[in-house]
């Protein structure tokens, strides 16, 4: 069911303190922790606590959640000081759009001044 967690999903076992992570920010409805793998100085990424598989799923089904990834990625990248530089919010949405990990999350790049622009 939407919103319920996932026993074979990366990010619901980060939200229950199953795998670590380095989380920098959490809210009653999202997680925000630093990618694994970073692809610029800063590299976090944002999460609903609930599970849906990608950020439409979420818009649908908790549209106020949905909502706060993006307050949430403003808030960091403000303690990360990366606004006057700027900064990238991407959501890969779909296998062929790049997404590995279908539990939804919004990546928030900056801090580089070689940031790869996507178009
Ligand atoms: P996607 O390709 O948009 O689905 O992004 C998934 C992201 O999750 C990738 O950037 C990975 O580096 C990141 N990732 C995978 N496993 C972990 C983890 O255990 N902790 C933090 N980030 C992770």
């Amino acid at each position: 069911m939407a919103g319920e967690p996932q026993s074979d999903c990366l990010f619901c076992k980060i939200v229950a303190g199953q795998i670590p992570a380095t989380v920098l920010r959490e809210t009653d409805g999202t997680l925000t922790f630093r990618d694994i793998n970073p692809q610029a100085p800063t590299h976090v990424l944002v999460i609903p606590k609930a599970h849906y598989a990608n950020a439409a799923d979420l818009a649908a089904g908790d549209p106020a959640v949905a909502a706060e990834l993006l307050t949430e990625a403003g808030e960091v990248a403000a303690d990360e000081k990366i606004v006057e530089s700027g900064y990238r919010l991407i959501f890969n949405t779909g296998a062929g759009a790049g997404q590995t990990v279908f539990h939804a999350h919004v990546h928030v790049l900056g801090g580089g001044t070689s940031l790869q622009h996507p178009g």
